[in-house]
């Protein structure tokens, strides 16, 4: 099923046979980018924070795009996207959900809340990664989130035990400090009741 993207969510980039220059896919991603974030911002669980850096990666191999939490960054695969941008929109959209989800203190995971949140950009009709959907399962969130007291990394898990032996890689990397993770109760979790 090919399915024709609604006029507002076209691009002449969707339909070129040519191969893209760097540039091109950056003012691409960049369109996309601004377009979606009004599903990002003031929504009930929170906005995404702002600062956001999609960049382009030539050493991605296996996956189109990988949403960077602790960084505040989305890579995309810049070898795969130049010879063919169909399915940059979904990509995008995808990632923008996993840092906007942790920028939310929600479960980043596949979630059922995350698919939910997919069905945004079904609406608007733009090239959707078959693949991706084959292996579509709907998961339930995490129950706990545990967040590193210094640079305030979160980790979300359903094991409710704060583990002494686990500290914040991130922090002990830049500062050779332990800093253990503290517990702390998601009051987002539950505002979309059963979903
Ligand atoms: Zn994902
Ligand atoms: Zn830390």
């Amino acid at each position: 099923m090919t399915n024709i993207p609604r006029p507002e969510w076209d691009h002449p980039y969707l339909h070129t046979r040519q191969e893209l220059s760097r540039q091109q896919l950056e003012a691409f991603a960049y369109h996309y980018f601004l377009k979606f974030l009004m599903f990002f911002r003031d929504q009930p669980e929170g906005s995404i924070r702002p600062g956001l850096e999609i960049k382009y990666s030539a050493k991605m191999k296996h996956k189109l795009g990988l949403a960077d939490l602790f960084n505040h960054n989305i890579r995309l695969n810049y070898n795969y996207f130049r010879k063919d941008p169909a399915l940059l929109p979904y990509t995008l959209f995808h990632e923008m959900i996993h840092i906007w989800l942790y920028n939310c203190d929600l479960d980043p995971g596949h979630t059922r809340r995350f698919y939910f949140k997919m069905k945004f950009f079904e609406a608007t009709k733009l090239p959707i990664d078959q693949k991706v959907h084959i292996h579509k399962r709907v998961a339930s969130e995490a129950k706990f989130v545990f967040t590193c007291p210094n640079c305030k990394n979160k980790w979300f898990t359903n094991s409710p035990k704060e583990d002494k032996r686990l500290y914040c890689g991130f922090c002990y990397e830049q500062s050779k400090e332990k800093y253990y993770p503290v517990k702390f109760t998601n009051h987002n979790r539950h505002s979309l009741g059963n979903l």
